[in-house]
């Protein structure tokens, strides 16, 4: 099977860069970081002290992560129930960085990543895919941008949902998520000496992805 692994900071529009890429290819595409999220989601909603690794080892080991592609569109699912429409929240920003960090969280949801790119060709994003879960994979990418223009693009999203938001939190917000994901002993986010880096600050989204496209390897 063929996958094209891509890694990078928060906001930097890798998800909305993925889709696009993996529609083009005809393949599906994986947003890792919504795994992560649904374990977050799961804390949450079992009152679970995410700065306790003994509770949240107690978690991972009630609950089961899956995922499903309907249409393209990619469902998340905590022992059976979809939890896609909670993932993408404040709070969720938050506790998924700080539970990232655990070995344990990382391994109960590794081979499901795996698994899934063996089962098909597909477009997998994260912090970790190029340097760990994905490693042999022929196509990585590493997209980047200035921490005011990530969170610049941030900010119009939730103001474009109707959200409420503030600049200077969301910048605040995503440079504490940096720290967590680069200075983590386990699979910090690094961009790997043979990824492909991409500088998107200055290029539009079809820019960046005819950029990748260009340069994937299908055979
Ligand atoms: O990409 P997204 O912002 O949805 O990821 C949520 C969190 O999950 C990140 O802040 C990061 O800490 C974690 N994550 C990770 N490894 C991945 C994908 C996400 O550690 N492959």
């Amino acid at each position: 099977m063929l996958s094209v692994a891509i890694d990078g900071p928060a906001g930097v529009g890798k998800s909305t860069v993925s889709k696009i890429l993996a529609k083009k290819l005809g393949w599906n595409c994986l947003d890792t970081g919504a795994l992560y999220r649904a374990i977050a989601v799961a804390c949450k909603n079992n009152k679970t002290n995410i700065n306790d690794i003994n509770e949240v080892d107690k978690l991972l080991k009630k609950i089961q992560i899956s995922v499903n592609f309907e249409n393209g569109e990619q469902h998340t699912f905590v022992n059976g129930e979809d939890v896609t429409n909670f993932l993408r929240t404040k709070e969720m920003d938050m506790l998924s960085s700080v539970t990232s960090a655990y070995q344990n969280v990382r391994s109960s949801i590794l081979d499901l990543q795996r698994n899934l790119a063996k089962q098909q060709n597909l477009v997998v994003e994260g912090r970790d895919i190029t340097s760990n879960v994905l490693k042999e994979s022929k196509n990585k990418f590493y997209l980047d941008a200035s921490p005011q223009e990530r969170a610049l693009r941030r900010y119009n999203e939730r103001l474009s949902k109707g959200e409420d938001a503030n600049f200077d939190d969301v910048l605040q917000d995503l440079l504490q998520r940096d720290k967590n994901d680069t200075t983590r002993k386990i699979a910090p986010l690094i961009c790997t000496p043979d990824s492909i880096k991409i500088d998107t600050t200055n290029l539009s989204i079809q820019e960046v992805v005819d950029l990748m496209y260009n340069n994937i390897k299908l055979s």
